[in-house]
């Protein structure tokens, strides 16, 4: 299986000279295509700051990151770019745009593609929001809509633009436990269906089920 995601001896810092501050300590990781794999530990164990590395939404210092094949240590903004162009995000806090409504939301994503500049990408998203089980909700602000949906939405807008890996953290922490696993269970059917890998940062145990492989951080070490 080929990777998507290559890790070697990663270290992260935050803070400069003095107040400088390791949170990652010699990482090394491989994601294989279509794997679903959960990112546990406890809070402050550098879970978020090493899936947004996995993201390109930081830049890698020491070590090496692979991404998609792509070096991200010393990547260029254009590189960045590309990468990002291949990940979907979705976070705790669903970060949809209230003023807009579902569709727009999920519209914004396909914005950002040149290759659907040439599609409906407004029947693109309706669709997308269909298959998320929200056709009825298309025209709704996001602020009118429960938790659940507004995830729903997250994932609707994730996905949209086929990326190659899906990157959420904590997705479920607003949720109840039925909706929570509603949305995860979607989340890896959507994925499955498009060949999709997906790393996911949670440290809800009522969900650890749904991973095909467990990966377990403490005090910025993945340990066995
Ligand atoms: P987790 O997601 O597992 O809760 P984080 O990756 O958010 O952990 O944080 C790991 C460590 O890095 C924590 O000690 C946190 O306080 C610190 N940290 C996170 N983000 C920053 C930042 N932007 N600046 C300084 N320290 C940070
Ligand atoms: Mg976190």
């Amino acid at each position: 299986m080929p990777s998507v995601i290559s890790i070697h001896n990663l270290n992260h810092y935050f803070g400069k000279g003095d107040l400088q501050k390791q949170v990652l300590f010699s990482i090394n990781l491989e994601i294989y295509s279509g794997e679903i794999v959960i990112l546990t530990g406890p809070s402050g164990s550098g879970k978020t700051t090493l899936l947004s590395l996995m993201g390109g939404l930081r830049l890698a210092q020491e070590g090496s990151l692979k991404i998609l094949g792509q070096e991200m240590n010393g990547a260029n903004k254009k590189q960045l770019t590309q990468i990002r162009q291949q990940i979907g995000y979705i976070f705790q806090a669903h970060n949809l745009l209230t003023f807009l409504t579902a569709q727009q939301n999920v519209r914004m994503a396909l914005e950002l593609h040149d290759s659907y500049l040439n599609e409906n990408i407004n029947t693109v998203a309706a669709e997308m929001l269909t298959t998320v089980g929200l056709g009825n909700r298309v025209d709704y602000y996001a602020d009118h809509l429960s938790g659940g949906q507004k995830q729903r939405v997250a994932i609707a807008r994730a996905l949209v633009s086929r990326p190659s890996i899906i990157l959420a953290d904590e997705p479920t922490a607003a949720l109840d436990k039925k909706s929570g696993r509603g949305v995860v269970e979607l989340m890896e059917q959507l994925a499955k269906e498009q060949g999709c890998t997906i790393l996911l940062v949670t440290h809800d145990n009522r969900i650890l089920d749904l991973a095909d492989r467990i990966i377990y951080m403490e005090d910025g070490r993945l340990v066995d």
